[in-house]
């Protein structure tokens, strides 16, 4: 079963041609960690699967689904796919339990009550509901990271992308992080993963896919890519 399809895919940024010829099959419940440089064209790619970013040539294929240039099919993608970015990108002004509800309210329609409960599972489940009531800026990095990982599960997604989940955050943050996504990828996420963390990649990841001057230039299981020298 196949959760992601990329055939000969290129992106240009006006004239400034960022992806070249990405071939990637990823299947439902693998956990791949995209590595490389800065500016080589990793978050451009993961952007692309979820049309935060259009791609001109070759095709994307997410959950049987085309990404299309008409966009038609764009926001059952988009409810397929949850992601996590550097920057938490949570909302300010909103509480906690309120930035988990806000897209299952009022884009998926499911009910006031259904979306808290949900949300509060998902909160506990980062272990964090005793922050439920609060306010973005009163949290730490970590947990804002947390929060967001829980809000993007609340709207079940089937593949989860994260695109360096832990760079923008203090060292003693970042295991907790970890730890979270460790605990989805056990439990079977599908994962597709930017991160400098190959700690995280030795223990979860099934393939380690390295990117250089927007190319996947090797393509290993861990155990091979650190056995590497
Ligand atoms: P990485 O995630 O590997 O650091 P990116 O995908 O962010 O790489 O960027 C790849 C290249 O594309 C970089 O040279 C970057 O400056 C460039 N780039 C990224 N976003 C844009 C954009 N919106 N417009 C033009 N160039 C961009
Ligand atoms: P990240 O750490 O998420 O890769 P960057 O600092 O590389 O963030 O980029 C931040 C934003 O600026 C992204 O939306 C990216 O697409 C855009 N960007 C990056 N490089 C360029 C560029 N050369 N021209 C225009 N936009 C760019």
């Amino acid at each position: 079963e196949i959760a992601i399809r990329i055939e000969d895919m290129n992106k240009w940024y006006g004239n400034y041609h960022v992806l070249r010829d990405i071939n990637l099959t990823v299947k439902r419940g693998e956990r791949i960690v995209v590595a490389g440089p800065s500016g080589s064209g990793k978050s451009t790619m993961i952007r692309c699967i979820n049309r935060l970013e259009e791609h001109q040539a070759g095709r994307i294929i997410v959950d049987g689904i085309e990404l299309s240039s008409d966009l038609k099919n764009i926001d059952k993608v988009r409810s397929e796919v949850g992601m996590v970015f550097q920057h938490f990108n949570l909302f300010p002004h909103l509480t906690i339990l309120e930035n988990c509800t806000l897209a299952p309210i009022w884009v998926r329609e499911i009910p006031r009550k259904e979306a808290i409960d949900a949300a509060m599972h998902f909160l506990e489940k980062v272990k964090i509901p005793e922050q439920a009531h609060k306010y973005p800026g009163q949290l730490s990095g970590g947990q804002q990271q947390r929060v967001a990982i829980a809000r993007s599960l609340c709207m079940k997604p089937k593949i989860m992308l994260f695109d360096e989940p832990t760079s923008a955050l203090h060292p003693e943050m970042i295991k907790e992080v970890l730890d979270t996504m460790i605990e989805l990828a056990e439990e079977g996420m599908t994962m597709l993963c930017v991160t400098h963390e190959m700690g995280f990649a030795q223990a979860v990841a099934n393939r380690v896919i390295f990117m250089d001057q927007g190319q996947i230039v090797e393509e290993n299981n861990p155990h091979d890519f650190f056995n590497n020298p």
